[in-house]
């Protein structure tokens, strides 16, 4: 199982991976304005025991709270920190490429504002990647402060998408992840709408590796994330890395036209030999109902694809931005 974390071994590293080099940290920020000052501190504690120079990108993802005037005040302190305003909220998979667009490093982590990811595995993310890996994941080990529920609904969720898609999605991993220049080049290649950022940063390929971390509770304020965003983030995962649904439904349409001929048979045999004194309305609703419910079911599912169809074919920007403020980069 621990092998399967690693997809490749890794290559050669180019000399910018090999010493020195930048840093970005990309912090996708919605309505943190509570936590954003602490992270930044704590990550800034981390970002100066590195021996490379370090920016960090703040992506403000139409935040309604003080974010945008922390953020500027933060910037005011340390000009190692760049804003990134969104025009309005775009979510958090959006914000997180926009990120990536901005961010300037060798080197690229991918961090959450809410502290649930310890900036102190950041030194060891970077030592692996100057090892020559290119996606450095962090691999969660443990869940504090979730609850059961939501610890079952995503083991399903990984279990699903595993089975489904072809790619070798590792699981219980987050976005907490560092990047390096090549992978970060080629996951800004993909400009699609749907943006389910663990399948597509999977997806790239290149020798990645998990390192195993605690994942600890939130630090102040509450997740973004209601059960039923959790539910979108499931089917976009589904929709967006395999087409196994639209498969079901046709075995499930194979599977009632063979129960409804069967049933045919049934009936003309038993009319033929026991005659038919009308009566069979419950079967007949019976029959209605289920070819009823099957047919909505793949209806659905077709539509599913068919509005991601809608939605890609648009080609729209993925986000536009209201004001950037650039970090100014000094020497470790
Ligand atoms: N986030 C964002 N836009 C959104 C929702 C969330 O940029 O629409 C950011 C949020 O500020 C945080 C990160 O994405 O930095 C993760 O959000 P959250 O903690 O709510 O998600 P969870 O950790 O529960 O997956
Ligand atoms: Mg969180």
């Amino acid at each position: 199982m621990e092998n399967q974390a690693t997809l490749a071994e890794p290559h050669i590293p180019p000399a910018s991976q090999a010493e020195g080099g930048l840093l970005s940290v990309v912090i996708p920020v919605y309505n943190e304005a509570e936590t954003l000052p602490a992270c930044v501190r704590r990550l800034t504690a981390v970002l100066d025991t590195l021996p490379m120079a370090s920016e960090i990108v703040l992506v403000n993802d139409g935040s309604r709270d003080d974010s945008l005037a922390i953020m500027r005040q933060l910037h005011e302190a340390d000009p190692r920190i760049a804003i990134v305003d969104l025009s309005r909220n775009f979510g958090k998979e959006i914000a997180l490429s926009a990120g990536l667009d901005f961010a300037k490093g060798d080197a690229v982590v991918v961090l959450d504002a809410d502290l649930q990811d310890p900036p102190e595995l950041i030194p060891e993310l970077v030592k692996h990647w100057r090892a020559g890996y290119d996606v450095v994941y962090g691999k969660r080990v443990a869940r504090q402060g979730e609850t059961w529920l939501k610890k079952a609904t995503a083991y399903a969720f990984y279990r699903v998408l595993q089975k489904l898609a072809r790619v070798p999605l590792p699981e219980d991993t987050g976005d907490f992840r560092l990047l390096s220049r090549r992978a970060v080049n080629a996951l800004r290649q993909l400009r699609e709408q749907h943006r389910f950022m663990k399948g597509l940063f999977a997806w790239i390929g290149y020798p990645q590796k998990a390192v195993p971390y605690r994942r600890d509770p939130r630090y102040a304020g509450t997740t973004k994330w209601s059960y039923w965003r959790l539910w979108n983030l499931a089917i976009e995962g589904i929709t967006s890395f395999t087409i196994a649904p639209l498969k079901v439904a046709s075995y499930l349409g194979l599977l009632t036209a063979c129960l409804a001929a069967a049933y045919a048979l049934f009936v003309v045999y038993k009319t033929l030999v026991w005659g038919e004194p009308v009566a069979g309305y419950p079967s007949l609703m019976v029959a209605i109902l289920s070819l009823g419910a099957v047919q909505l079911l793949t209806l659905g599912i077709i539509g599913e694809y068919l509005g991601r169809i809608f939605n890609e074919s648009k080609q729209r920007p993925l986000y536009f931005v209201k004001d950037y403020v650039e970090s100014q980069i000094g020497e470790p």
